[in-house]
């Protein structure tokens, strides 16, 4: 059986969970989260980098930074994971979702201006598969009707945009550590913020509310509860498990990205002959092989791919109910223009496995049996 994911473990982890436990420091922001943080500042060259304990509050925080409040909208693809939208419906802002491009399955970046009014307080393009959106185009919107733009790069860490790495373009960048992502702490995220002026209410919102980090600096001689805020710093024994993965981030990527060309090439043929398409990536655009698919013809064909490669023993999945179609979708956001791509892509879509413990052997294998499936 080859199953869809196994959490990235590179061996070290135990190791330094273990000298968590000993320096009796398992709380949040000891070393293990520093050094997380200094590692992703210097990688990617964010003006500052804050450990979280998922996405989904990273992009919170970012929506708190903003400001973002009831009335306001918030433009963003349909085609992503729920965090995308919750972070700011929780905010009591309205998602408003444009559809996407079929290529890369990212946001339309010809489609934002249009879903720009008066209320549209930021932009949220979101880097799927690592493949980054078309960033020019939306920081240029975004300068020219003065909007936020807050980077769901959950899956792209490691992900360049002319030679920019993802999540540090907009004003706020999220990344995942969540055990499906290329980096993982079990449950885990950062937020990126590319401007100094936002770090300390960052840390105050990250910190309850209090200027603790400035305490432990020792800029402060006590800490007190200076705004609102909530509690989003992970403990240091989920940073020590992260930290030996970024240890050996640069070995992790290229495994990935050469089993990606792997299943590349060994499905090109298919491609080529019109049977099942690849994914695309944009000139300038450099990613991370977090996610290898393919796109059956329609939903049918999908669901019997699906089926013949599981009785074969290899999961495959697909993934993203597009949020408009949902029941908080329909009841919080709503779609702007029509929707020409993103159910219609969303349905074709087919993930195959890919994770770091995966073999060559493995997708020879798996490309055999979707040949196989195509009778080829
Ligand atoms: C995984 C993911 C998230 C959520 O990440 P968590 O760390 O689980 O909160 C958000 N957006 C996208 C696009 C994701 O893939």
């Amino acid at each position: 059986m080859i199953v869809f994911n196994i959490p990235p473990y590179t061996g070290n982890e135990i190791t330094y969970i273990a000298q968590a436990v000993e320096k009796q420091k398992i709380c949040g922001d000891g070393e293990f989260t520093r050094k997380c943080n200094a590692w992703i500042e210097e990688k990617t060259g964010t003006g500052k980098c804050l450990l979280t304990t998922s996405c989904t509050h990273a992009t919170e925080l970012a929506a708190l930074l903003a400001q973002v409040g009831p009335g306001d909208e918030i433009i963003m693809p349909a085609y992503t994971f729920v965090s995308t939208a919750d972070a700011f419906v929780l905010r009591g802002a309205t998602p408003v979702f444009v559809d996407i491009r079929p290529d890369t399955m990212n946001i339309d970046e010809t489609l934002i201006e249009a879903a720009v009014t008066e209320k549209t307080k930021a932009i949220v393009p979101v880097h799927y598969a690592g493949v980054a959106c078309e960033m020019d185009t939306i920081m240029d919107i975004a300068k020219r009707h003065n909007l936020f733009v807050i980077e769901d790069a959950a899956q792209g860490i490691m992900s360049t945009y002319k030679g920019k790495a993802l999540g540090t373009i907009g004003d706020f960048g999220a990344f995942s550590f969540h055990e499906t992502k290329n980096y993982s702490m079990g449950e885990g995220g950062a937020l990126l913020i590319r401007d100094e002026k936002y770090v300390e209410e960052a840390e105050i919102l990250r910190e309850k509310g209090t200027n603790r980090s400035k305490f432990f600096r020792g800029q402060i001689d006590k800490y007190t509860w200076v705004n609102y805020g909530s509690s989003y710093l992970p403990s240091d024994m989920n940073a020590a498990y992260l930290w030996a993965q970024l240890e050996m981030a640069d070995a992790i990527n290229e495994h990935r990205l050469s089993l990606w060309n792997q299943y590349y090439e060994e499905l090109t043929p298919l491609q080529d002959a019109g049977i099942l398409e690849l994914p695309h990536i944009p000139q300038g655009c450099v990613h991370n092989a977090h996610m290898f698919y393919i796109k059956a013809k329609d939903l049918e064909e999908r669901t019997e791919l699906l089926k013949f490669l599981k009785d074969n023993g290899i999961l495959a999945v697909f993934h993203y109910i597009p949020l408009h179609t949902a029941p908080a979708g329909l009841k919080y956001g709503r779609f702007h223009g029509e929707d020409v791509y993103t159910t219609k892509e969303s349905e074709r879509l087919c993930r195959l496995p890919m994770f770091y413990k995966l073999t060559d052997e493995e997708v020879s294998y798996i490309t055999g049996k979707v040949k196989e499936f195509y009778r080829v």
